[in-house]
């Protein structure tokens, strides 16, 4: 009878410690979980926006061992801060240009940006490089601006689908980190967040194998070493985007170095992006 109590609880503490372990590894890594929810061109109207973003605030309240950040268009910020602002909800930034002011018709300064309430802003998303042209100069430029302005840059990098094929992800992701993060000394680095996004697992359904996500990050991570020493790779927060879903949360944030998500398309109804922010909890 002893022998089958002792058998029983061991294996209710193996379940647990299996289930609690992803959380475990970033909790230990002493890296907090940052969630970020990308709209995109979406939704259309500044009603939409606010909805959106109370109704997600109330199921994620009390939610305080994982950073949340929203990162709705530029005309819905300020209405959307308003809504947000005292809650664990953050707000983010989807571009922004790296000179303050002038004749730069249709720009968006990161002081504008700091004005309503922003304290991420994304840095060379895939659809900025590949739709808009943002090269890596001007990606670097825009990580500094946003540094020097009190915010945290959220650097998105990763390969084309055909990179992937030809094994060239590793390579790839080092060239576009050295180049954008050129500006970047070891100090500003504790505000710099790091986006692995394959572009060929955004808005497409395909997920990038967590275990090969997993590699790429670590590969990254001492890229991050090699550039600016261990204490701060291991500090930096480095989040996967692609094609993220409850469904598969868990899985990629089971991996070590996977410290969080930048969500597109599940961002954008309430329910699934407060799953997505509640993926320990379960
Ligand atoms: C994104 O926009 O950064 C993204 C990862 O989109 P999705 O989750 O829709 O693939």
């Amino acid at each position: 009878m002893m022998n089958k109590v002792l058998f029983l609880v061991a294996v209710i503490v193996a379940v647990m410690a299996s289930s609690v372990k992803a959380f475990t590894l970033n909790m230990m890594s002493g890296r907090k979980p940052l969630m970020g929810g990308n709209w995109k061109l979406n939704p259309q109207t500044t009603k939409d926006a606010t909805s959106l973003a109370t109704e997600f605030a109330k199921k994620v309240k009390g939610k305080t061992d994982v950073d949340i950040v929203i990162f709705p268009p530029h005309p819905f910020l300020f209405p959307v801060y308003e809504k947000v602002e005292a809650t664990n909800v953050q707000m983010g930034g989807q571009n922004c240009f790296f000179e303050s002011d002038g004749a730069y018709t249709g720009a968006v300064s990161t002081c504008m940006l700091q004005d309503v309430g922003v304290k991420y802003v994304l840095c060379g998303h895939s659809e900025r490089r590949c739709v808009f042209k943002d090269d890596d100069t001007a990606i670097a430029r825009k990580v500094k601006k946003v540094i020097k302005q009190g915010m945290n840059a959220v650097l998105c990098f990763g390969e084309t689908q055909e990179e992937y094929e030809a094994g060239l992800n590793h390579e790839v992701c080092a060239i576009q980190l050295l180049k954008d993060l050129s500006m970047v000394t070891p100090e500003e680095m504790s505000q710099v967040v790091l986006a692995y996004e394959p572009v060929w697992a955004i808005g497409t359904g395909l997920v990038c194998p967590a275990d090969v996500a997993q590699e790429v990050h670590q590969f990254c991570r001492s890229v991050i070493a090699k550039k600016y020493g261990q204490a701060i790779a291991d500090k930096v927060i480095i989040q996967y985007g692609g094609s993220v879903k409850p469904e598969n949360v868990k899985e990629i944030m089971s991996q070590p170095d996977i410290d969080g998500c930048l969500v597109g398309g599940a961002s954008l109804t309430a329910d699934s992006f407060a799953k997505i922010v509640h993926f320990n909890d379960q």
